[in-house]
């Protein structure tokens, strides 16, 4: 993503786009997103629920080969993690975004920090594991499913391994700058034969989830962007 910076910059220049304002302005909006994400809960949710969604679902591509993996709990948080990023886009973040949950509760949620923070290392899926580590009192993350809208780069899948984070589920793969499918450190077993202590197994990878939700906020947040991106072919299909 790095190279697609200075292209989002001069264009969110020009658009005068609003600050992102952080933690606290996702506190703020929480109990609107939930409010939002409770749309799910009635007709919406129902409707989401359908026999075709879960056809397509069936039909997400597992690089672990589990289909058996998608699940309703899987859904629920990808769209949590899918209105995070449509936050994130709104407020003058690229719309990445992560969350991380527990036995079915959320431990972190967090959108890309890069522009409010004016650093690149703010990727929302490193902020998420810190927050889930303080959240939880340890370092030690197994059991905990990480979700993004797409696949983790190879700077966030190291800290997934350290932490031992048990699965990783995306909506959208990243060819070119995946820590899977481009660079495999989520997949890696050499790590973690040769340093047990140290390192996770590979976590279970599940991508294709909600992936057209995903890619519609992306779209809809900047279609020129989104044009660039998909010429490029820096994500996978959605
Ligand atoms: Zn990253």
């Amino acid at each position: 993503m790095d190279r697609l910076l200075p292209l989002t910059h001069r264009i969110r220049s020009s658009l005068a786009a609003p600050q992102f304002k952080g933690l606290d302005h996702f506190r703020t909006i929480r109990p609107r997103v939930r409010s939002w994400l409770g749309i799910f809960q009635g007709p919406a949710g129902r409707l989401f629920g359908s026999d075709a969604v879960r056809r397509r679902l069936a039909r997400a591509h597992s690089l672990a080969g589990d289909q058996a993996a998608v699940d309703t709990l899987d859904e629920r948080m990808m769209r949590r993690c899918i209105e995070l990023s449509r936050v994130a886009g709104k407020a003058g973040e690229l719309p990445f975004a992560a969350v991380i949950c527990k036995d079915g509760e959320v431990v972190a949620e967090i959108a890309n920090q890069v522009s409010r923070d004016g650093d690149v290392t703010r990727h929302a899926e490193i902020v998420a594991v810190s927050q889930a580590q303080r959240a939880l009192g340890t370092t030690n993350l197994q059991g905990c499913t990480l979700y993004s809208t797409i696949e983790p780069c190879p700077m966030c899948s190291f800290p997934i391994r350290e932490t031992r984070i048990s699965r990783v589920v995306f909506a959208i793969s990243s060819p070119m700058m995946g820590g899977a499918s481009r660079w495999d450190v989520l997949g890696d077993t050499h790590i973690s034969k040769r340093m047990p202590e140290a390192f996770g197994p590979p976590p279970e990878v599940l991508t294709g989830v909600l992936s057209k939700e995903a890619a519609s906020v992306w779209r809809r947040w900047n279609p020129i962007i989104w044009g660039v991106i998909r010429l490029r072919g820096v994500f996978g299909p959605s």
